[in-house]
């Protein structure tokens, strides 16, 4: 085997769909899960060809055959989930949100970073073709200078996934957690620059429950003074996704990029007329466990890091403040 030996901690539907596949498509694999229940561990691991099945994360980190653990537990768990999991010498791949404080996002980077072990956050949508070639365009000053951006990412989320997120506040619930997060971070990678403030409303549409929401609103303002708008939702079953950013030459509308398959397309409207970029489709996650194996060999950054996953998780907070106050509430981006 080339690749890394993943422990999993959290035998989730994402790890299903998603991460064991990709772990096996570079070269690794999952060799351990950790789940809560002895018996969805022991289901879990047979489904999915994983030697060992446990509840015990001690007995996980323990593994000499574990390089990596990939943390899908719900958003309340990751946070000593890192924690043990860098003390124990195991590089780590989290989901998003990293936590449901700052403050603990921010010490578990701090945490990764002083044991030595590669963190880094599971931000798929930087590596969308789409995405990728957006930046590029507005890097080699293809629109000129970027004024306004437009994220649509109102989806309907599926009914397999309709528990913690609309049910339980203290997992990290709410549509703001889960999806304004990827929209905070795909901006922030597309147009290369920091959000400062927002302004937000959010939502209940009839699925989120104890008062958890289930739609949002908002204007975010970059430090370049870009505004960027942002409309996400677990309620829309017929809308489609889409990121636009309109420069003062040119403007560049992405269609169907707000997911997790490798689709979508992008088109450059200016002066010239109408270009559709030239995508080089690749699987998100693919990709993304891709240079995190890079980086744990030392070459580059994993495509979204732990810092990444802290600033992402800055905007949420903020959002969901800002929709708490009615006021404009500042980012905070300090340093973990
Ligand atoms: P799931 O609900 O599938 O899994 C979360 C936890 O719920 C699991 O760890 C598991 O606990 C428990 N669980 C799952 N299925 C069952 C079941 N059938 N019966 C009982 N318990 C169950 O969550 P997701 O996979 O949707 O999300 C997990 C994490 O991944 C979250 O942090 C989420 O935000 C993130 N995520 C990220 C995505 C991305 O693209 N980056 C996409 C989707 C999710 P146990 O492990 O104890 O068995």
């Amino acid at each position: 085997m080339t690749g890394l030996r993943w422990g999993l901690i959290g035998a989730s539907t994402i790890a299903a769909e998603h991460m064991i596949d990709a772990f096996r498509a570079n070269g690794g694999d999952a060799v351990a899960v950790m789940s809560a229940n002895a018996g969805r561990a022991a289901q879990y691991a047979a489904q999915h060809d994983i030697v060992k099945a446990t509840t015990d994360l001690d007995e996980l980190l323990g593994a000499k055959n574990i390089d990596a653990v990939y943390i899908s537990t719900t958003n309340e768990l990751h946070r000593d989930q890192v924690f043990a999991a860098a003390k124990a010498g195991k590089h780590v791949l989290c989901e998003k949100p990293l936590a449901l404080t700052l403050e603990d996002a921010k010490a578990m980077v701090a945490q990764c970073r002083n044991r030595g072990v590669v963190m880094a956050t599971n931000h798929h949508l930087r590596n969308a073709a789409t995405h990728r070639a957006m930046r590029d365009a507005i890097k080699a000053g293809r629109i000129g200078k970027p004024l306004f951006a437009r994220v649509f990412h109102a989806v309907y989320l599926p009914p397999h996934l309709q528990g913690w997120r609309i049910e339980r506040p203290a997992a990290g619930g709410g549509v703001v957690f889960d999806i304004t997060v990827h929209d905070a971070d795909t901006l922030r990678f597309v147009l290369d620059d920091e959000p400062q403030s927002v302004v937000a409303m959010t939502s209940q549409g009839g699925m989120g429950q104890a008062g958890l929401e289930d739609g949002v609103m908002g204007v975010i303002r970059f430090s370049n003074g870009l505004l960027a708008q942002f409309h996400d939702a677990f309620t829309t079953k017929y809308a489609t996704t889409g990121f636009e950013v309109h420069g003062d030459q040119g403007s560049l509308v992405a269609r169907d990029c707000m997911t997790q398959q490798p689709k979508g397309e992008v088109l450059l409207r200016s002066a010239a007329g109408e270009e559709p970029l030239k995508l080089d489709h690749e699987k998100l996650y693919v990709r993304s466990v891709r240079l995190f194996q890079a980086a744990v060999d030392g070459r580059g950054a994993p495509s979204a890091t732990g810092e990444d996953g802290v600033k992402s998780l800055s905007v949420a907070i903020s959002t969901l403040e800002a929709a708490r106050s009615g006021a404009t509430t500042a980012i905070d981006l300090a340093a973990p």
